[in-house]
């Protein structure tokens, strides 16, 4: 088991790192630009080094800054939480080099799995449907064209290299597609240094639903259930549930063993999540994530396994204690991410809160780590706490985060609280109807 643990992140999920080290016995080190010194999980860990200045390419996504913290500190393992480094073979492999365990599938994994376009190609050979779509990426607008017309308008044109929604763009018809190109293509370039584009079958209202995956070191993989991401803006997620009210037993059991199916074709290891579109009683694979998830809360509400824990435990060399019929459903949960944004508009909304109240009460998480009087700063992503609810059933649940979304108060900037609460008061949300056009379709035309 590991000593020292430094955790390559900031704000809740930083939080979260520490508390299952704290509960495995494990010491910690955080990191932080200067522009997080007053934060949570610099003061809850045992030791914090400062990388660098507040742009994350200056500090939480500068590789040396991060090593060298880990061997000042003494660190045998990195955990890199979500976004910043977390899918970054390259990070991965130096973590190796330099005898730092990286907590997470090994590079050539992350690698695989990482670009898009590949890791359909390999989900295909594993005889996991895939969405429809170029098997390569393609080199000019002519040859999306042709694929367009092969599968059919509309289609929908991704960064193979994407992320957080970024270098997407649906194209409807022939004549949209050469300026549509154009933006995916630069955009993919400026923001992941690839700017190769794959063109998919543009599915009209689909769902997103994912499968949990947790594998040890030694070929153990199992499934965690699903979880339905399909409440979203701008592509990227904003409710998530556990179960899916959309799956029957059945197709619950052919997703989820067509998951494990495909994990263990790549040799998966450590937690990592499959992610589905469905549409019409059958789903598609479309990516991979080979890390935590911001949602993995419901999941852990559902099964009672800690997911954190499970990652490191799986990292430090421990055999999977789980064998598939261990897992069971208990209950219902959902999870509204609170952003420091506009509602309706998405933008953000740094700045300093003035008063945290957060909810609280039976069957209630809220992970986060902002307080009364800390500075949501401009520099990193909006999630500013997660709400996370379980209950016996559906209903329950939905109730349950409404009042929670009604006792949370957050003052001083704006938060999506307000969105949240449209969303779930509406009748369809709460028959379960819903699909990944949800949110577009409830919000005011402009
Ligand atoms: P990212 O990795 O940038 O988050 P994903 O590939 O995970 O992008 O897709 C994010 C979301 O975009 C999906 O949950 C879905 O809402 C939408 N999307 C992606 N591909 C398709 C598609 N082929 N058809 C319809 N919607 C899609």
């Amino acid at each position: 088991m590991f000593r020292k643990i430094l955790i390559a992140n900031r704000g809740e999920i930083a939080l979260r790192v520490i508390w299952a080290c704290k509960e495995l016995g494990i010491k910690t080190v955080a990191v932080h630009s200067t522009a997080d010194i007053d934060s949570l999980h610099v003061r809850f860990a045992d030791e914090s080094v400062c990388i660098g200045p507040p742009p994350s390419h200056h500090s939480y996504l500068k590789i040396p800054s991060i090593i060298a913290a880990a061997e000042i500190s003494n660190a045998d393992a990195i955990h890199p939480g979500y976004g910043f480094l977390s899918e970054n073979p390259e990070f991965a492999e130096i973590c190796r080099t330099c005898n730092l365990t990286f907590i997470g599938p090994p590079p050539e994994i992350i690698s695989l799995m990482g670009n898009k376009s590949e890791a359909k190609k390999v989900m295909k050979k594993a005889g996991v449907p895939v969405i429809p779509g170029s098997e390569e990426p393609v080199k000019d607008y002519e040859e999306a064209l042709f694929y367009a017309k092969e599968i059919g308008y509309p289609v929908i044109l991704k960064a193979a290299a994407g992320g957080g929604g970024k270098g997407m763009r649906v194209v409807n018809s022939e004549k949209e597609m050469e300026q549509a190109f154009k933006m995916a293509k630069s955009e993919a370039g400026a923001s992941f240094a690839d700017d190769s584009i794959y063109v998919e079958k543009y599915l009209q209202k689909p769902r997103h639903i994912e499968v949990q995956i947790l594998g040890d070191k030694y070929g153990n993989i199992i499934h965690l259930n699903e979880r339905e991401c399909s409440i979203q803006r701008r592509h990227q997620k904003l409710i998530e549930e556990a179960p899916s009210p959309a799956l029957t037993p059945l197709i619950r059991k052919e997703l989820c063993e067509t998951a494990v199916k495909g994990a263990k074709y790549v040799g998966y290891e450590n937690a990592g999540t499959m992610e589905f579109l469905y549409e019409n009683d059958k789903f598609y694979f479309m990516e991979m994530n080979t890390r935590i998830q911001v949602e993995h809360p419901v999941t852990e509400n559902i099964t009672g396994i800690d997911l954190i824990k499970s990652q490191i435990l799986a990292a430090s060399g421990d055999k999977m204690i789980y064998n598939q019929d261990d897992i069971k459903i208990i209950g219902h949960s959902m999870e509204c991410r609170i952003n420091a944004e506009d509602p309706y508009r998405f933008t953000p909304c740094p700045g300093k809160i003035s008063t945290f109240h957060i909810a609280g009460g039976p069957g209630v998480r809220v992970d986060t780590a902002a307080y009364s009087g800390c500075v949501i700063s401009p520099n990193y992503d909006s999630l500013l706490a997660k709400l996370i609810v379980r209950a016996h059933t559906r209903q329950d649940c939905i109730a349950r985060m409404k009042r929670a979304l009604e006792s949370f108060i957050i003052e001083g900037i704006k938060t999506n609280i307000p969105l949240h609460l449209k969303i779930i008061e509406r009748r369809n949300f709460q028959l379960g109807n819903i699909s990944t056009k949800f949110l577009e379709e409830i919000l005011p035309k402009k």
